[in-house]
């Protein structure tokens, strides 16, 4: 089968590799139907995280084409959303709704790669869901995004306490920041600002439900959510990004007792203390457990309530993914699907 291959950083290549098997009784089998690349393939193809030959993708949704013995809640022939973090579901850590720190936890990035034809999926059980039926071919981008960017943005603003009265601000406009946005509209959120300044994701921004977009950076824009909420700071935060700046931000825009929710991978930053112990806030964040929010999220894709494919804006086959990810590190797509 074919699958990407990062070599090093900047060097992506598609190639030949064995057909995953099943090697342990919990594994499943999938065929994907449709993969994509992650803002956060972009840390190792700039060189910020190693890479030496890595097997690349961890967003993924196809059909079950082979179960081991012991799996029992998915069956080939499924359709099938699976998180980026293997998860059992049954740990202590699991029921209490934080799969991506599963005891069994596993990063798909790490090993597995789902920028591929086929991928194993080891606890299988607990790591993917059935859809509840197979999906019209114009869900797919969808239920593909429900795999990571919009679990993730769904996780970042319930741990905002995005809900009905509050104003939720959404630091980053990748995809992930727009996935926030309309994860705050849905979770009732009156008030939703953006801070973004690329016009064609503002406009995204605006119809994934933001009522206000700020342009302003840095203490500016501390500055210009604390003018839009009469001096205090919003109630929740969602930090999507993780630079130093936007980090400190998304600290400073947030009320005394607020909330925040971060979900950017942020390698470099680094929080004073005494600015978080008087800032006086609740955090929440790191890798979203999109394992406990997939059922309500296919759900609302199946009904059609919402639309997150859309922060695709530029679909490739598999074999042109080296483009995808210049295009994505250029800046000239936000998100890039991969059609098999
Ligand atoms: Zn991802
Ligand atoms: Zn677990």
């Amino acid at each position: 089968m074919r699958g990407v291959v990062m070599y090093t950083a900047g060097d992506v290549r598609v190639e030949e590799r064995e057909d995953p098997k099943i090697i342990e009784p919990t594994d499943a089998i999938v065929k994907l139907s449709a993969t994509c690349i992650c803002g956060s393939d972009l840390w190792p193809y700039r060189g910020v995280e190693p890479v030496d030959h890595t097997l690349m993708g961890h967003e993924y949704v196809g059909v079950v084409e082979e179960v081991g013995p012991e799996v029992k809640n998915v069956r080939a022939g499924d359709f099938v959303v699976g998180s980026f973090v293997i998860s059992d579901n049954t740990c202590e850590i699991c029921r209490a709704g934080f799969q991506s720190k599963c005891v069994h936890a596993e990063f798909v990035h790490a090993g597995i790669g789902t920028q591929a034809e086929k991928a194993r999926i080891p606890y299988a059980d607990g790591t993917l869901v059935a859809t509840p039926g197979q999906p019209d071919p114009e869900l797919i981008p969808a239920l593909l995004a429900a795999s990571d960017v919009l679990g993730t943005g769904w996780f970042a603003a319930v741990a905002a306490e995005a809900g009905p009265g509050r104003t939720v601000a959404v630091v980053g406009d990748g995809a992930v920041g727009l996935m926030a946005v309309l994860a705050a509209k849905q979770l009732g959120a009156e008030r939703i600002i953006a801070m973004s300044r690329h016009p064609e994701r503002q406009k995204l921004a605006r119809y994934y439900g933001a009522t206000d977009i700020v342009e302003e950076r840095g203490e500016a824009g501390v500055e210009r959510i604390k003018e839009l909420t009469d001096g205090l700071g919003a109630h929740s935060v969602v930090e999507a990004v993780g630079t130093q700046e936007s980090f400190m931000q998304a600290v400073g825009a947030t009320r005394g007792g607020g909330y925040l929710g971060y979900v950017g991978v942020n390698y470099d930053v680094r929080i004073p203390g005494i600015q978080l112990f008087f800032a006086g806030i609740h955090t929440l964040g790191g890798p979203a457990p999109v394992r406990r929010f997939l059922p309500e999220l296919i759900q609302l894709i199946w009904d059609r309530k919402i639309d997150p494919g859309k922060v695709f804006d530029l679909t490739l086959p598999l074999e042109q993914a080296p483009e995808g990810y210049k295009a994505m590190d250029e800046r000239r797509a936000t998100k890039v699907l991969l059609t098999l």
